[in-house]
């Protein structure tokens, strides 16, 4: 660990033309202060990865490279998403600082907790999670939906902070982590609490866009939730297993049931087979499903290759 850490602010940037200009702004004067405070190295960068804009988000990142070498700009070849572009902007992170930072472009996360984040950082921390303090910003729906969104993910056995998104610290040590992971499905936030090692939480408030609009409309974050629940879990596939568990169980109080009813004369003929045959082969058959699920679940935890362990420290 570093007393002047070089510091690389990771910014993914999809048609961001609009807010980039203020967050030109506001990353000169806060990174003058980090320097001039002493918290972070003089190399420090601000690494801005165009995540194939459509605007002139490329033509932006170019001529604030130009005018100011702090800033890099890394281009991907086209849309990859914003966890990918994170990823991108990370990984050249991983090269080139002792510490990454990710950021919005939209810098709607306070930049003051940068700070608090690096103070983290020196007293241990490998991984410092951004968590937000408070949603009193947030319209009703957003609020609703973000939180329902952490409280299902974790009823479906996904392992994530709560109201924490994509504004993190990490180290050098995690980032190597980190690059571990191989899978091609990139849910960043369920990655990072597996990678390990000494963590900790800075809080921070988080304010309404600047400039332009949210690139996460509603259908984008249901589909993004749903990513997250089936790259982490296979709880869904236990279901199928659990589901055809109980069907079966019912199908034996309704074997009970169509019996008495028979006895009772109460039935047309032919009824209490059919029924019972229905209830019966429905329940197998649901349960075999999630036998097959079971071991499908085994075949594609086994196809992403994650790291069984990383070593944090040998003695010998
Ligand atoms: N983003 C990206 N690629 C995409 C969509 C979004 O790189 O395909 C970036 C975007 O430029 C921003 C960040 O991801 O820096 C978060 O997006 P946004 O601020 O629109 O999300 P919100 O804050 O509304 O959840
Ligand atoms: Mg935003």
């Amino acid at each position: 660990m570093k007393n002047k850490p070089v510091l690389n602010l990771v910014i993914p940037c999809y048609n961001e033309e609009q807010a980039l200009p203020y967050t030109e702004k506001v990353l000169n004067e806060k990174m003058k202060q980090l320097m001039e405070d002493g918290l972070v190295d003089k190399k420090s960068r601000v690494v801005l990865v165009n995540d194939g804009s459509k605007d002139r988000t490329w033509e932006a990142i170019t001529e604030m490279h130009d005018t100011n070498p702090m800033y890099v700009g890394i281009k991907l070849s086209r849309n990859k998403g914003h966890q990918n572009a994170l990823l991108a902007g990370l990984m050249y992170a991983k090269d080139h600082a002792d510490i990454a930072i990710s950021m919005d472009a939209d810098l709607q996360d306070d930049i003051q907790v940068i700070d608090d984040m690096i103070e983290k950082y020196k007293k241990g921390a490998e991984i410092v999670y951004g968590v937000r303090s408070s949603r009193v910003k947030d319209s009703f729906f957003k609020r609703f939906t973000a939180e329902g969104f952490y409280h299902f993910m974790s009823l479906m056995g996904v392992d994530v902070v709560f109201n924490h998104a994509d504004c993190r610290l990490m180290s050098h040590l995690a980032l190597e982590g980190l690059a571990e992971y191989k899978e091609v499905n990139l849910f960043l936030r369920g990655i990072v609490p597996q990678i390990g090692y000494q963590t900790d939480i800075a809080y921070y408030e988080r304010n309404e866009r600047v400039a332009g609009e949210s690139k996460y409309p509603l259908k984008k974050m249901l589909s993004f939730a749903m990513d997250g629940i089936t790259s982490f879990s296979v709880k869904p596939l236990r279901m199928i297993a659990s589901i055809g568990f109980v069907i079966l169980l019912l199908s034996f109080i309704i074997l009970i049931y169509s019996v008495i009813m028979k006895l009772m004369g109460n039935t047309v003929s032919g009824w209490t087979f059919i029924v019972c045959s229905i209830w019966l082969i429905g329940g197998i058959q649901t349960l075999c499903l999630g036998v097959i699920g079971e071991y499908i679940g085994k075949i594609y935890n086994e196809s992403k290759h994650r790291p069984r362990f990383i070593v944090e420290k040998t003695i010998d």
